[in-house]
């Protein structure tokens, strides 16, 4: 008879803490109208991120690049009026300065996975402040390089760093870029940094939205970045996978309920 084999028991890899971050906004922050219609519905649903791109890294050097340091402006008047901590991308080392001084977060895009000048930049701007940087993965980066260029950032004493899984490239062609739910698992695993499922850019469709949030919640990410337009169609980014603030409303809602389940909330 042969002897049973024990296995040791498989540890829960996605219990962090039981709160549950939304970094919800619009794509790019096109007038203080628009970001603070959107600022307005994030704060009513008692939520403590907005989002928005004042940077903005284009494939075409034709369409809107962002409002530059005009839109830190709004963003930094958003947030004071209600209540809310910012955050953006930064693209270009010489910015990093200018955009630590006007906003709570920064984001290191997808298209800049490898510009390791722009994360020990990073890195150095904010050493003292300790603000969160949230560190895109690339489209075609493994997690084994993701993790070892994060050290560009936190070398420097700043280790608040958000990992943010955003879709990679595959052979795939019905969503914009295949979201890689078991980066959440496997991040967990090997390190200790929170991770952040972006839904919003591998869905590329507004209606694919909700299940990859929920998905993400069932994964145990730690944080959920949803694009918010008050008007999609006429975005000047990204417009056909942003949600109305009436869509985010009751997307929130969903996810509220199924975060008590697991016994997080969402803030
Ligand atoms: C964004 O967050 O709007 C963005 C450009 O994201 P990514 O770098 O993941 O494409
Ligand atoms: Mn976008």
């Amino acid at each position: 008879m042969s002897e049973e084999v024990k296995l040791a028991p498989i540890p829960d890899l996605g219990q962090r803490t039981d709160e549950i971050t939304i970094y919800a906004g619009p794509c790019s922050v096109e007038s203080a109208e628009q970001f603070n219609e959107v600022a307005e519905c994030i704060a009513d649903l008692g939520l403590t991120w907005i989002r928005g791109g004042a940077f903005k890294p284009r494939t075409n050097p034709h369409s809107f690049q962002g409002l530059g340091e005009e839109a830190l402006k709004i963003m930094k008047s958003a947030g004071d009026t209600y209540g809310l901590k910012t955050l953006t991308e930064v693209m270009d080392s010489a910015h990093c300065q200018l955009v630590a001084d006007y906003v709570d977060g920064l984001q290191v895009g997808a298209r800049n996975f490898q510009n390791f000048s722009l994360l020990k930049k990073i890195g150095e701007v904010t050493a003292d402040s300790h603000q969160m940087v949230l560190y895109k993965r690339g489209f075609a980066g493994t997690i084994a390089e993701w993790l070892a260029a994060t050290d560009y950032i936190t070398d420097h004493g700043n280790t608040n760093v958000v990992l943010c899984e955003r879709g990679i490239r595959t052979f795939e062609a019905a969503t914009r870029f295949t979201l890689d739910i078991a980066a959440v698992p496997v991040i967990h695993k090997q390190s200790l940094y929170p991770v952040c499922i972006d839904v919003s850019h591998p869905a590329g469709q507004r209606d694919l939205v909700p299940s990859l949030a929920k998905a993400a919640i069932a994964a145990g990410a730690d944080s959920l970045m949803i694009e918010v337009h008050p008007n999609p169609p006429v975005a000047l980014s990204d417009g056909p996978q942003q949600l109305t603030p009436a869509q985010f409303r009751e997307l929130v809602a969903e996810l509220r309920e199924l975060a008590a389940v697991l016994g997080k909330k969402i803030v």
